[in-house]
C-alpha cells in the first residue's frame, strides 16, 4: 500500500480507475461527471481524496449534508454555488464547503472543470433539496438562473 502511482498525464494515474458518479443516487440532477478515488481508507486515513472532472457544461448535484468538502480546482473554469452565493473558480483556487451548506459545481460551456475533493471517509449521505427547499432557493434571482436540477 505504500509506494508511488505514476501520473500518466491527462489527469489519469496508474492504478486509478475512473468511476461513474452517482448511480446510487435516487434522483440524478447531475451531468457529465467522472470520479477517480486517489486516496482512500486503504491507508488507514479518516479521509478520502478524489479527483472529479465535469465535462464542459457538466454539473454536480445541488445538495447539502453534514460532512464538509475541501476542494482545490485543478483544471478548466467554472462556477460554484455555496450557500446563496455564486463564485467563479479556476485552477488552484481553494473552495471550502462547510457542514449543511447548499453547493453545486458547474463547468463553463467551453472547458471541463477538474478538482480535488477531500472528504471524511465515513460520511453521511448527500441530500438533494426537497421541492419546498428548491422553491426557496429559486426565490433568489441569481440562484434561480444558476441552479440546474
Ligand atoms: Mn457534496
Amino acid at each position: 500500500m505504500s509506494g508511488v502511482a505514476r501520473y500518466h498525464g491527462g489527469f489519469r494515474w496508474e492504478g486509478v480507475h475512473p468511476e461513474p458518479y452517482g448511480p446510487e443516487l435516487d434522483r440524478p440532477g447531475f451531468q457529465g461527471i467522472v470520479r477517480q478515488r486517489l486516496f482512500g481508507r486503504e491507508l488507514g486515513l479518516a479521509a478520502e481524496l478524489r479527483y472529479f472532472e465535469l465535462d464542459p457544461n457538466g454539473y454536480t448535484r445541488l445538495e447539502r449534508h453534514p460532512h464538509a468538502h475541501a476542494v482545490m480546482v485543478m483544471r478548466g473554469r467554472g462556477r460554484v454555488l455555496i450557500g446563496d452565493r455564486i463564485h467563479e473558480i479556476e485552477p488552484f483556487d481553494l473552495v471550502s464547503i462547510g457542514p449543511d451548506v447548499w453547493h453545486q459545481f458547474q463547468a463553463d460551456p467551453s472547458t471541463p472543470l477538474g478538482f480535488l475533493c477531500l472528504v471524511d471517509a465515513d460520511r453521511d449521505r448527500p441530500r438533494p433539496p426537497s421541492e419546498r427547499e428548491l422553491e426557496a432557493l429559486r426565490r433568489h434571482p441569481e440562484l434561480s438562473r444558476f441552479i440546474r436540477s
